[in-house]
């Protein structure tokens, strides 16, 4: 019985690996090892792909989505809107910077925070919406967009999971205001270690997070802002160059795969497989299915979870606990029944191995185990 990972890193690194030897070597030759011309170079590349005039590097998706709200000036007495659904960083960035996140539920078709809801939860202190593209699906953009126009409300979108996916043509981190990006290793363009990107279309907003990146300052020790110190190293750069070239190629491969599991899952029963939208690309950087737990029948997702580890199937659960019920958030006042949606998916969802290069065998033995426990 073959072992099935979550995600086959060491896989992805033998289709590249030399020239990703050769880059790393040359960037170890070269001395330069903080920012330097192989870090401004992606940031070209990545702003060419992604269709914005700014791409700025940084240490984390997380320092990317901190570095989003604090250049809006978004503080103490604001609101912003998220789901909570999604993976924690998302809102403690927001109360990082003394703000509230306020929470919607999601629609539970895309396991995307639900468009429609939005409205219901701007108040007088909204200042932003931060929608996440969970999983690889992008959340529709235009709807989005037009209720931030008529609110006058930012949006920043977390495109964490989700680098590549388009929603009606355009990418994903090009419709926001200002947007973050992760190249976290298992992300769809992930490096190998930390790393993540602010992109915008506003000359003030990008000139903005360069400063806060960098200690608050312009000018080598000229301090005007209590900013943090966020770099993207060029090692990280370097290898995220090569894949970058990769990553059409990449998401094409995990489209595939998603379409292969729908075939081959789609006859078992107490399943409820995930869905593109119309109007959307979908890069499934998860491919997240729902099991309907069933007492009487004995059906059960952890249960489930369980009997596919023992058939050498590694399954992940994104995310157990919704944000509005995490013991941190107990202040912001979200009894359970908040947000029915967000509550029951939380408990249904099972992601299965998803990554670029997974092969039929692999696929056919998970939906066989799937099968055997259902
Ligand atoms: C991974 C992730 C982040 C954080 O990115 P890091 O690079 O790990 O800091 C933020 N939001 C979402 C939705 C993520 O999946």
């Amino acid at each position: 019985m073959k072992k099935i990972p979550p995600v086959d890193l060491a896989r992805q690194y033998q289709q590249i690996a030399q020239e990703t030897d050769a880059a790393i070597l040359a960037v170890l030759k070269s001395g330069y090892y903080i920012g330097g011309p192989v870090v401004s170079e992606f940031e070209q590349q990545f702003a060419e792909y992604v269709g914005t005039s700014h791409v700025i590097g940084c240490n984390s998706g997380t320092d990317a989505l901190y570095l989003a709200v604090l250049a809006l000036e978004i503080g103490p007495g604001d609101e912003v809107i998220t789901p909570s659904f999604t993976f924690f960083a998302t809102a403690e960035m927001v109360s990082q910077t003394g703000a509230t996140p306020v929470f919607v539920d999601i629609d539970p078709l895309t396991f995307n925070l639900d468009p429609h809801k939005l409205e219901a939860a701007i108040t007088s202190k909204t200042k932003a919406i931060i929608p996440v593209h969970l999983f690889g699906q992008p959340v529709d953009m235009g709807m989005v967009m037009a209720i931030a126009e008529k609110h006058h409300l930012f949006v920043i979108e977390d495109c964490a999971q989700a680098t590549g996916a388009k929603w009606q043509d355009k990418q994903v981190g090009s419709w926001g205001h200002i947007n973050a990006f992760s190249f976290f290793p298992t992300k769809n363009l992930g490096g190998c270690g930390d790393g993540g990107a602010v992109t915008t279309n506003d000359p003030v907003l990008a000139d903005k997070v360069r400063m806060l990146k960098e200690h608050g300052s312009r000018q080598r020790y000229f301090h005007e802002a209590i900013g943090i110190n966020s770099r993207l190293d060029a090692l990280q750069a370097a290898i995220l160059q090569i894949k970058l070239r990769y990553l059409d190629e990449w998401n094409q491969q995990r489209q595939q795969a998603a379409q292969l599991y729908t075939e081959l899952l789609n006859p078992i029963p107490h399943l409820i497989l995930p869905t593109e939208i119309d109007g959307g690309e979908h890069v499934w950087n998860q491919y997240t299915i729902r099991i309907q737990n069933n007492d009487s029948q004995g059906i059960n997702r952890d249960r489930v979870r369980e009997k596919l580890q023992e058939s050498g199937v590694l399954s992940m659960i994104y995310y157990p606990i919704p944000l509005h019920l995490q013991v941190v958030y107990q202040s912001l006042g979200y009894p359970l029944g908040s947000f029915p949606q967000t509550e029951a998916i939380a408990e249904q969802v099972l992601s299965l191995p998803m990554f670029p290069g997974i092969n039929i065998e692999e696929q056919k033995q998970v939906a066989y185990a799937l099968k055997e426990t259902l």
